[in-house]
């Protein structure tokens, strides 16, 4: 059993599959194994490597101690484990980001050329990309039509958990399990199959009745703070949809699972957007470069702005691994729109530094705030980082939380410190930039655009915009 993007026993059709077909051959029994290629480890920042860390403890643990971790390239490692334990099939959840795509089909080419198969069963998605088309067989490229049908498409339920009393293979020595690297000052959200159960069913008790109306506040304790789990898949999407009902709460969230199924599915269907403009035409947007762009995506990168509601959620960002969703909308903003720093920029800090890093979700992210992804939000849509502060951190509390030097200004006056009297004392900079020039700026360089091609991937006769960015905000 080859675990990737599924640290969990709950809900595992691949681990079920290996079990079963254990069970099938009296004479077989499982190897559970990780493999960690050590330049995506040496990559990883010190929160994205702790939670990790941690999660394989966890998945260890659950597995009696009989997870065995390899350092080194799967393409290698799985074949070479397959032959020592004479493995006649490597089960695992099937991928589907193109990097994946093309490695395991590295993986499946060399262990059927020793008599082996690659057996996938189950994604790490409620339905896997690719399923849901439109009738000509195309894929949904706005969201909306998207949800209905995959509503519609529907899923299975849960699978039953397969464990048991389990015999693994033992006598394959593991490489050490990776060291917990210090984290400072905070404490992140517990790793763990078991923590993340937790989680949700703190969530479902506590915020999913208010969840439509709380989830853009980073000051309340309002969204399910799910999504490293989803992406290492210590807990299915499918888990979560299984106890939703229709009442309003538990129809966002479903939408939200259903954003998240989206974006898989056009980077599914559109490789090249990993890094790509889903929208091309937006790839001739002037972007500015530089030693004094290379000082501002710094500033923006460590949280030193000017700008508390950006700031804030930089700094926890590097703090936490995690960024509510709200302010990530609006440090993506600031990054392409008042600094005109390129949307890619921006996601590879992401994509180091979140623990919930996940490139569909990370590049059409961006994509959606860059104005040249599925469902866009218009470019000439520019937030003002003071006003979404003012009306989404309505006391101040979550820039307080993040920002020390600010913590001595009551009430919402901290979004604009440079008005207080020594508000400015502990340090805290001024803003960098002019936030109602720059939105004249970015605009002024949306107009040297080529006409007639900016909205050209989207066609609006599917596109109801103005309800598909209520419910994305
Ligand atoms: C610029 C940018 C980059 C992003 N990068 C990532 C990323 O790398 N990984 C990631 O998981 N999400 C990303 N998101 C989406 C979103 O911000 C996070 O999924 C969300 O904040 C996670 O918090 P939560 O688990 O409490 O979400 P909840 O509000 O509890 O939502 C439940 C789940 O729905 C999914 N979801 C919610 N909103 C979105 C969304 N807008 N797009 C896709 N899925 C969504 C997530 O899996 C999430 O865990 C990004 C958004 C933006 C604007």
């Amino acid at each position: 059993m080859w675990f990737r993007r599924d640290l969990r026993l709950a809900d595992n059709p691949a681990l079920a599959a290996a079990i079963a077909q254990s069970q099938t051959d009296k004479q077989a029994k499982v190897l559970p194994v990780y493999v960690l290629g050590p330049r995506t480890w040496a990559a990883m920042s010190p929160v994205q490597k702790h939670y990790l860390a941690s999660s394989l403890k966890s998945l260890n643990e659950s597995l009696g101690g009989a997870l065995v971790i390899k350092y080194g390239d799967a393409r290698q490692i799985v074949p070479d484990l397959a032959a020592q334990i004479g493995a006649t099939n490597v089960h695992a959840a099937q991928l589907h980001t193109p990097n994946a795509i093309a490695r395991d089909a590295q993986v499946a080419a060399a262990l059927e050329a020793a008599g082996r198969e690659l057996t996938f069963t189950g994604s790490a998605y409620a339905v896997a990309p690719g399923r849901v088309t439109k009738d000509d067989g195309t894929f949904y490229k706005v969201y909306t039509p998207f949800y209905k049908n995959w509503l519609k498409h529907g899923w299975r339920v849960p699978a039953s958990a397969a464990v048991g009393n389990q015999d693994w293979i033992s006598n394959i020595p593991s490489d050490q399990f990776p060291d917990l690297p210090e984290i400072d000052n905070f404490t992140l959200p517990a790793a763990g199959e078991t923590a993340v159960l937790a989680r949700w069913e703190y969530f479902k008790e506590t915020a999913i009745a208010d969840y439509a109306d709380n989830r853009n506040r980073p000051d309340i304790d309002g969204t399910s703070m799910l999504s490293t789990a989803l992406r290492f898949g210590e807990v299915h999407p499918r888990t979560l949809l299984a106890d939703l009902d229709d009442s309003p709460g538990h129809e966002v969230f479903r939408k939200e699972i259903a954003w998240r199924e989206f974006y898989a599915d056009i980077l599914f269907n559109r490789p090249d957007t990993t890094t790509g403009y889903y929208n091309v035409a937006y790839k001739a947007m002037d972007y500015d470069t530089g030693d004094l762009a290379a000082q501002r995506f710094n500033a923006w990168a460590t949280g030193n702005t000017g700008y508390p509601l950006v700031d804030a959620g930089m700094r926890q960002l590097r703090t936490t691994g995690w960024m509510h969703n709200r302010v990530r909308m609006v440090v993506a903003s600031f990054l392409i729109k008042d600094l005109h720093l390129e949307w890619t920029l921006g996601a590879e800090h992401f994509a180091q530094w979140l623990t919930d890093f996940d490139v569909a979700s990370n590049s059409h992210g961006w994509q959606w705030t860059a104005g040249c992804g599925t469902d866009a939000s218009p470019y000439y849509r520019v937030f003002n980082p003071t006003g979404q502060a003012i009306k989404f951190d309505p006391n101040g509390d979550y820039v307080r939380q993040f920002i020390p030097e600010l913590r001595h200004i009551d009430g919402p006056a901290v979004h604009e410190p440079s008005l207080v009297i020594d508000g400015l004392i502990h340090g805290y900079p001024e803003p960098i930039v002019n936030h109602a020039q720059e939105r004249i700026e970015a605009l002024a360089r949306l107009e040297k655009l080529p006409k007639g091609k900016v909205q050209s991937a989207v066609n609006p006769r599917e596109n109801d915009q103005s309800k598909l960015i209520q419910s994305f905000e």
